[in-house]
């Protein structure tokens, strides 16, 4: 079966991370616009996480509640079922990219609708959504600012938080004159003026619109409440204004109670906008007569989690609660962006999100991609041992390979070097003549491509143990060399 990315058509191929990020970094104008909006975001974040006595508390809990839900996530998702059920919603399950967009496609056919609203969601970009409506006929219009601009522009989203991060704000008014109609020649990059053009554009789309769209961040089971947390209000419309409204969920948005939101409600906008409290939390339950869409849908989505929540190092993914703190302090992310990543989830959660969601042998460069300096982890509010994922990746990566790599094959030489005293004794003596051999760092070097972006220290004119032998006598304790 062909290789499929989570939201990039299957025309595009599954480009290895490391050719896609060498194009990034060449281009300079890039780096300086993540450079400066990473920056920002998580100076931002660490100063409103500062003011919390508690936050580790509040992660310890967040991960707890996220490990119970997922622990027995069959009965809580049916618990959901039923709460909603009894407030007058209709759930559908979906295996899959194509039963979801099936069941949303079908909502909006049936009520005649040639245009959805969109509420800003990963998870109907993960399955493709907007196209596939596209091709039944049905335009899905994205109404959050950043998405509305990586829309206009033919783009994809690079950032989980900022989609159109790796813009700044003239590339976005040069957008604006091009693709709305009727804006004002005169509009400036001021960003309260970019916002106003699109807040014109879409407030004719809002109030025409049959059908709207959403994903939610969180599902609780106790209530059969789903919830939506954003900064711009767009959402707010998208979720009261139609008469329709079908939510797309992933099966791990699950929190037991309504209690737990309380955590979360704390934990997400610190961590993703920097803000003490959300400016727009919608929350919502069924139907109300006379109050809000009258038909709401929710499509509950597999789409691989199972397939993660079996693995039991892996399935500490499934606790993300999408906020982006990953992105904003990993060394690789602001310097290559999310596009290299090929998926709607980049930076440190989509390196090791993505490969368990398509299987490690279709993204086997993703969990590669990052130095594993931790920084991912320390941030995280939920507290995944992203690094921890990634060398478990890592190790399935070389497991999946049919044919023993050169690295491989090295690796197996170390070990056996590694393994005996006299052996890496040996091989010491010998690694001080390797100038002559050609093993150490030159042009003719099979270590050529490693030394390209590292340094190699010098091998010393006498190792460790032969100093020690000759100072103190004997072996070094615990026979390190
Ligand atoms: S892995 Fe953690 S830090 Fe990264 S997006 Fe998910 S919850 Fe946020």
């Amino acid at each position: 079966m062909a290789p499929t990315w989570l939201g990039l058509p299957a025309r595009r191929g599954p480009e290895k991370f490391p050719a896609a990020a060498r194009r990034a970094l060449a281009d300079s104008q890039l780096r300086r616009n993540l450079r400066k909006a990473t920056t920002t975001i998580r100076t931002r974040r660490a100063e409103v996480v500062a003011e919390l006595e508690d936050w580790e508390q509040l992660r310890a809990a967040g991960k707890a509640i996220k490990d119970q839900a997922l622990a027995s996530l069959d009965g809580y998702l049916e618990q959901f079922e039923r709460a909603a059920t009894a407030a007058g919603a209709q759930v559908h399950w979906a295996r899959d990219a194509a039963e979801a967009n099936a069941a949303v496609a079908a909502v909006a056919r049936a009520h005649g609708a040639r245009e959805v609203v969109k509420v800003k969601s990963m998870v109907t970009e993960e399955i493709g959504l907007n196209d596939a409506l596209a091709a039944d006929g049905i335009a899905a219009v994205e109404t959050d600012l950043a998405e509305l601009i990586v829309q206009l522009a033919g783009d994809r989203p690079s950032h989980i938080l900022v989609p159109a991060i790796h813009k700044n704000r003239s590339e976005v008014r040069e957008l604006f004159l091009q693709k709305i109609g009727g804006v004002d020649p005169a509009l400036t990059d001021e960003p309260h003026r970019l916002a106003a053009a699109a807040r014109e554009h879409l407030r004719r789309t809002f109030l025409a619109a049959k059908v709207g769209v959403s994903g939610a961040n969180f599902a609780v089971a106790e209530t059969g409440s789903l919830v939506v947390l954003e900064s711009e209000g767009n959402g707010r419309m998208c979720l009261t204004l139609p008469e329709v409204l079908v939510s797309v969920v992933g099966i791990e948005k699950i929190v037991p109670t309504w209690a737990d939101l309380e955590v979360f409600l704390q934990l997400l906008p610190r961590s993703s906008t920097a803000e003490r409290m959300n400016p727009y939390t919608t929350v919502w339950t069924g139907v109300h007569p006379g109050d809000g869409p009258q038909e709401v849908h929710v499509v509950l989505l597999d789409n691989g989690r199972t397939r993660v929540l079996a693995d039991e190092v892996g399935r500490q993914a499934l606790r993300c609660i999408r906020c982006s703190a990953c992105l904003n302090v990993c060394p690789v992310y602001e310097r290559v962006g999310g596009h290299p990543y090929h998926s709607v989830y980049p930076g440190p959660i989509g390196a090791i999100l993505t490969p368990q969601l398509v299987g490690v042998e279709n993204a086997s460069s993703l969990p590669y991609a990052s130095s594993l300096c931790g920084a991912c982890y320390e941030v995280c509010p939920v507290a995944i041992d992203i690094p921890e994922v990634l060398v478990h990746l890592r190790a399935e990566v070389v497991e999946s390979k049919p044919h023993r790599t050169a690295e491989s094959t090295a690796m197996q030489a170390m070990a056996w070097v590694f393994g005996d005293e006299r052996r890496f004794a040996a091989a010491q003596r010998a690694a001080r003549l390797a100038p002559l051999s050609g093993l150490v760092p030159g042009p003719l070097s099979p270590m050529t491509r490693w030394t390209s972006a590292r340094d190699l220290p010098p091998i010393p004119a006498e190792s460790f143990r032969a100093w020690w032998q000759r100072e103190r006598g004997g072996a070094p304790e615990g026979g390190g060399a």
